[in-house]
């Protein structure tokens, strides 16, 4: 079964109902990428079938949004700025549902509740976790549409593929058939650490680490040394010790058993 651009998943930004939106050949664009792609059609059927769809949000972010599920894209980059422009950025908002549909999984079916951690570093091991699976998705994605016919992408970051091709062994990352799990494992440590074209911005260990300390424990927010984080992983692939550094200081957690009821495949 192929996915359809007729879906109602996009309803709520094409250019029949709402002003710039996507015109009807630009989500046939994206379409096509999903249809090639045996991974990210089944993600994007189940998330039809959930009843969930794409929304343009107000701040530019990018994310998936639970308790409505709408996956919320940035109006900024995934609008046409005047009318039959035609310039939004097809590639990358197909990018941007590749990776949050690995977060559709978690949250959504497996039930992932970064709010019941224990600590805000379980919270902050939890929540890298599920970033890298949602990386990890991506570069499966990615691997599936460039091994067919058509308009190659290029999705991963820098270090990424480093990162895959180094925990997966001297496996290929490109050709070879390195699984969902393996690839989330060799990018714990690139997730954690990752912070975009800004390296003041944090990594997502910092990030997640804030959350619960804000959201959970109403405590100030705390900034992790760049590029200082650390996670090993027990024989099971569970995260068991994460290490990192504050103002030059080292800190190590231990997480016996893993992350335990946030522990996500
Ligand atoms: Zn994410």
């Amino acid at each position: 079964m192929a996915f359809s651009s007729n879906s109602p998943v996009w309803a709520p930004v094409r250019s029949s109902s709402i002003a710039l939106g996507l015109t009807a050949q630009q989500v046939r664009r994206v379409v096509n990428y999903i249809n090639r792609s045996p991974t990210f059609l089944a993600r994007m059927l189940e998330f039809e079938a959930a009843g969930g769809q794409l929304t343009y949000s107000e701040d530019s972010t990018n994310c998936f949004w639970i308790t409505d599920k709408r996956i919320y894209v940035s109006r900024e980059q995934f609008c046409n700025s005047k009318p039959r422009a035609n310039d939004a950025d097809v590639e990358t908002l197909t990018e941007v549902l590749a990776h949050e549909m690995s977060h559709f999984v978690t949250y959504f079916q497996e039930g992932l509740d970064l709010t019941k951690a224990a600590s805000c570093d379980e919270c902050a091991a939890a929540g890298v976790r599920d970033e890298a699976r949602a990386y990890a998705h991506e570069y499966l994605v990615q691997r599936e549409i460039n091994q067919t016919p058509g308009d190659k992408v290029d999705w991963m970051k820098e270090g990424q593929l480093e990162a895959i091709a180094a925990g997966a062994g001297a496996a290929a990352p490109d050709g070879a058939a390195v699984d969902h799990a393996a690839a989330t494992r060799a990018l714990l440590d690139w997730a954690a650490n990752w912070t975009g074209p800004v390296e003041s911005a944090g990594g997502y260990f910092q990030f997640y680490r804030n959350y619960w300390l804000e959201k959970v424990a109403e405590k100030p927010t705390q900034d992790i040394d760049a590029n200082s984080v650390k996670i090993t992983t027990d024989p099971q692939g569970n995260i068991a010790n994460v290490e990192y550094k504050r103002s030059g200081s080292r800190v190590a957690t231990s997480l016996p058993g893993g992350v335990a009821n946030l522990q996500v495949a």
